[in-house]
């Protein structure tokens, strides 16, 4: 047991350095990202751009995914993901923000309420107090080591969307923009890889034309050609993992929570139920807050604001359920667990 504990300390000191580490080196992460998604377009619009077909419908299709690109890369690093401290946040009236087709600026959902309106049954979260930061904090909150505060609906840290030193979790406010963000990567490297192979081919020197007359080095070009087949892969599996959470109604960290759950319940002949899995098609609709209580599907191909359906102070369950099912009083994972083990 001593010696168990022993390298479980080890590791948590480990773990802690990679966390101060992560937040050290956050800013650079960032600066590195902001360099290669602005070369990456770049070569994109001077190299391959100009040699598509069709240009009055080609080249607005480009822009448009080049845009909505950058803006959710930039919304996932500067709205802030949703402090537990924080006041319920009102829509913005301004033109970057999307209009809602049925009540315009509706507050977002709280509360216990089970109307035609809303049509979902809402339940009020229940709290637990953080060990750390001392506060009392709502269910599906937890406390990020890195930023060192609790974070609604938290989902993880990203190191790559820093700003300014500010480390930045993906949580309530900014998850839809990184989902948004990562399926857009997806789009944008996979057309430069389907769309740039021949230029690849001329500035490898291995096609009949030899003459190279970008302004984007040939160098700098079959890198950021790799780049997007490495990335193209990397993301697409992460999107799809991170889609079939938001399907199942879980965050990552609910995600590893459940299977435990359900492992602990089949022990004992039960079996656990997710309340908030309100069924696939409802739970990416909640997600990504469209559908007939939401915002218009266009949200989707313009990048523009929104707030989540929920304050995060309430949450949207299966009708009839208050909390999850299969899972006992005591069985429920804190933040705190995983600091100690058990003796
Ligand atoms: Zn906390
Ligand atoms: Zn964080």
């Amino acid at each position: 047991m001593i010696c168990a504990r022993r390298v479980f300390r080890c590791f948590k000191c480990m773990e802690r350095f990679a966390d101060k580490l992560t937040g050290a080196a956050g800013p650079y992460f960032m600066g590195l990202a902001v360099i290669l998604l602005s070369t990456g377009t770049f070569s994109f619009f001077c190299v391959i751009q100009p040699s598509l077909s069709i240009p009055i419908v080609t080249t607005p299709v480009c822009l448009l995914i080049a845009l909505n690109l950058l803006t959710h890369y930039y919304y996932v690093c500067t709205v802030p993901p949703g402090f537990i401290d924080e006041s319920p946040r009102t829509p913005g009236m301004g033109f970057l923000w999307a209009k809602k087709r049925n009540i315009q600026n509706r507050k977002p959902l709280t509360g216990v309420q089970w109307s035609d309106e809303s049509a979902l049954w809402m339940t009020k979260a229940s709290t637990t107090k953080c060990k750390k930061c001392n506060k009392a904090r709502p269910e599906r909150a937890h406390h990020c080591r890195v930023c060192n505060q609790c974070i609604l609906k938290y989902d993880h840290h990203c190191p790559v969307s820093t700003l300014n030193g500010i480390n930045q979790c993906v949580g309530l406010y900014n998850e839809r923009h990184f989902v948004m963000f990562m399926a857009y990567l997806v789009t944008a490297t996979f057309c430069f890889c389907v769309l740039g192979y021949s230029q690849v081919f001329q500035a490898l020197g291995v096609s009949y034309d030899h003459v190279w007359p970008y302004l984007v080095p040939e160098v700098i070009f079959i890198l950021i050609y790799v780049l997007c087949i490495v990335l193209c892969l990397a993301v697409t599996i992460m999107l799809t993992w991170h889609l079939w959470g938001v399907m199942k109604g879980e965050t990552s960290v609910e995600g590893q929570d459940h299977d435990i759950y359900r492992n602990v319940a089949k022990q004992r002949g039960d079996t656990f139920e997710n309340s908030y899995d309100l069924g696939k098609w409802k739970n990416l609709q909640l997600f990504f807050n469209v559908g007939p209580t939401g915002y218009p599907l266009y949200t989707f191909i313009i990048p523009l604001r929104m707030n989540p359906y929920t304050d995060g102070r309430a949450w949207a369950r299966r009708e009839g359920y208050d909390s999850h099912r299969g899972l006992r009083k005591g069985e429920e994972l804190t933040d705190e667990e995983a600091e100690e083990p058990e003796s």
